[in-house]
C-alpha cells in the first residue's frame, strides 16, 4: 500500500491508502470539499514512490559489496600496474635513436674490420655479415624496437660502412666486394626491420 497525500486546488488536504495497479491508480479519487479530480495528483505520488523505492532498494547491497572489492583489487592491481607502463613509457620505439645506433653499430663494425685487416693484413671474410649485423643490431637496441624504416635506414648505413671500410683497406673500392656490400646491405635490413 502506497500512503496518499494530496493538496487540491482549493487548499483541501486529504489523504488515504492505495494499492497500485502498473503503477497508476485502481480507481479515481475526488476532492471530499470541491470534488475536483485527484486521480492524475495520486497517479504522480504513486510514480514518484516507486522510482524512490526502486532507487533506494538496491542501495544497501551496492553499499555492502564495493567496501571489500576497494580492499582487494584496490592495492593488488593498481600497485603493479604503475611500474609496468613506466617502463614501456621509457622503452618507446625511437627511430633517431635507433639511427644513432645504427651509425655506433657501423661505426665498430668499421673499426673491428679495419682492426682485423690492419693486424693480420687481410680482409675478413664475413665483413658485410659482420657490418651488417652491427649495424642493424646497434639501430634495434637504441630505438628499442624494429620497423622498415629503420631497417633501410640501417640498410644505407651499411652500405656506406662497407664501402668506407674497403676504401680503407684498399684506397679504392674493388668490384669483387660488391657481394659483401649486399650482403651488409641485406643484413642490416633483416636486422632492424624484424
Ligand atoms: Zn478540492
Amino acid at each position: 500500500m502506497i500512503p496518499i497525500k494530496i493538496q487540491c486546488g482549493c487548499g483541501q488536504k486529504y489523504a488515504f491508502d492505495v494499492e497500485p495497479v502498473n503503477g497508476q491508480m485502481s480507481h479515481t479519487v475526488a476532492c471530499p470539499v470541491c470534488g475536483m479530480d485527484g486521480t492524475p495528483a495520486a497517479n504522480e505520488i504513486i510514480a514518484q514512490t516507486l522510482t524512490t523505492q526502486s532507487q533506494t532498494a538496491p542501495a544497501p547491497s551496492r553499499m555492502t559489496q564495493p567496501s571489500p572489492l576497494p580492499t582487494r583489487s584496490g592495492p593488488s592491481t593498481a600497485v603493479p600496474l604503475r611500474p609496468a607502463q613506466a617502463p614501456k613509457v621509457s622503452g618507446k620505439y625511437n627511430l633517431g635513436l635507433g639511427i644513432l645506433g645504427a651509425i655506433i653499430g657501423a661505426g665498430v663494425g668499421v673499426g673491428a674490420m679495419y682492426g682485423f685487416f690492419s693486424i693480420s693484413g687481410f680482409r675478413f671474410p664475413l665483413l658485410g655479415v659482420g657490418i651488417g649485423l652491427l649495424t642493424g643490431a646497434g639501430a634495434r637496441i637504441l630505438a628499442k624496437g624494429s620497423d622498415v624504416t629503420l631497417g633501410a635506414i640501417s640498410g644505407l648505413i651499411a652500405l656506406l660502412a662497407v664501402l668506407g671500410t674497403l676504401y680503407l683497406m684498399y684506397g679504392t673500392f674493388p668490384a669483387f666486394n660488391i657481394v659483401s656490400v649486399i650482403v651488409s646491405v641485406y643484413v642490416a635490413y633483416r636486422v632492424a626491420a624484424k
